[in-house]
């Protein structure tokens, strides 16, 4: 694969104070116990879209090393603090299996007691591929351990492009051969230019598309992720730039498109610019705007937009006046257009707020 050679790296500054930020997160990790370090970060069981029907997620978040991006020279992503879960002790094989033994024991049960089909996610902040992060032995282990609970019907990982290759991608189908797979991968949108320059993603949209080709020949799925509202951008161009992504990407029939609108988190170049004033993250009525003018509802057929907003209806996530009934009623609007598919749930909001007729002027300023 070819590298990506940086192009923010002539602007000392940028990097600079993406580097700092960095360093003053990492300085920020806590020591953790040996017990700690066998338990994940998180794991929960909700209500989820999944591929034919409305069913339930079971999550697990493991905590490893954290991100080879974010740890290294380029400093990372300018929107992800998720390099703060991860360790300072170096954390075994053992130990991660153990993490994600706790999550699974503690929530089989449930699953093979439901009539409802599951998705399970198991996430890393950072990339499953990754050997330094996560080994063969515990992929394996995770295999073997899902492979026969016959209700978890779905199965998805997050990876970077690079720690994705042909011979991974073989084993994880010849050992979840009856399950529908898909790799999760962080493209944030089409435009090389805002996601190099403005994300600092270091990575190419021919690179996503190699892998995409190569996913499909292991009848394998793609889900990418697309920020809505990347630094840089006011609220229209943010809207446009969704829109191209989500065009492009339903061209190019990857399985599913996962809108993340930004939310500020800790120790990121995001934050810096959000204290400073010069950042405000995406209104709702943004995210309804780019779904209504990207896909139509055949798309929805081949494609399932997902969308799980973290920090929704805060200042720090995405939000319109922050007043309660004005971020429930989009809350809901968002959550039930994720579960059913239909675009025609976009325009039933419970709650029409006044703020509606004042964003069309904020939408060009910031
Ligand atoms: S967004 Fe993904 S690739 Fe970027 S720093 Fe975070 S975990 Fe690493
Ligand atoms: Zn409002």
């Amino acid at each position: 694969m070819k590298k990506v050679s940086n192009p923010i790296e002539h602007d000392l500054w940028f990097l600079g104070r993406i580097k700092s930020m960095r360093q003053k997160a990492l300085k920020r990790r806590k020591n953790l116990s040996t017990f700690q370090l066998e338990r994940p970060i998180s794991f929960w069981i909700k209500k989820d879209r999944l591929v034919n029907e409305i069913g339930k997620e079971f999550t697990i978040i493991l905590r490893t090393k954290g991100c080879s991006w974010a740890l290294g020279e380029s400093g990372g992503c300018t929107m992800c603090g998720y390099i703060q879960d991860a360790t300072i002790e170096d954390v075994d094989q053992d130990q991660i299996i153990k993490q994600f033994d706790y999550a699974f024991n503690n929530k089989i049960k449930d699953i093979t007691d439901d009539e409802e089909n599951y998705i399970l996610k198991i996430f890393n902040s950072g990339s499953f591929f990754d050997d330094n992060e996560i080994s063969d032995k515990i992929r394996m282990h995770i295999y073997e351990k899902v492979a026969n609970i016959k209700n978890i019907k779905e199965f998805v990982i997050e990876s970077r492009l690079k720690y994705i290759n042909f011979e991974k991608l073989k084993e994880l189908k010849e050992n979840l051969k009856k399950k529908h797979i898909e790799i999760a991968i962080g493209l944030e949108t089409v435009n090389d230019y805002i996601r190099n320059y403005y994300i600092n993603k270091g990575m190419l949209f021919n690179d996503f598309k190699t892998v995409l080709n190569m996913c499909k020949e292991n009848d394998i799925g793609v889900k990418s992720y697309l920020l809505l509202k990347p630094p840089f951008l006011n609220e229209q161009g943010a809207i446009d730039d969704c829109i191209n992504s989500i065009t492009n990407l339903i061209n190019l029939k990857v399985n599913t498109i996962s809108i993340n609108p930004v939310n500020i988190q800790k120790g990121t170049l995001l934050e810096y610019l959000y204290l400073q004033k010069r950042y405000r993250p995406p209104w709702y009525y943004s995210l309804f705007k780019v779904l209504k003018k990207s896909v139509n509802q055949d798309d929805l057929k081949y494609v399932r937009i997902v969308s799980d907003p973290s920090g929704a209806g805060t200042k720090k996530g995405i939000h319109n006046c922050l007043k309660r009934e004005c971020e429930v009623s989009a809350k809901k609007t968002l959550r039930n257009f994720v579960l059913s598919q239909d675009l025609t749930t976009l325009d039933q909001s419970e709650f029409e707020c006044e703020c509606k007729r004042q964003y069309p002027f904020e939408k060009l300023f910031h």
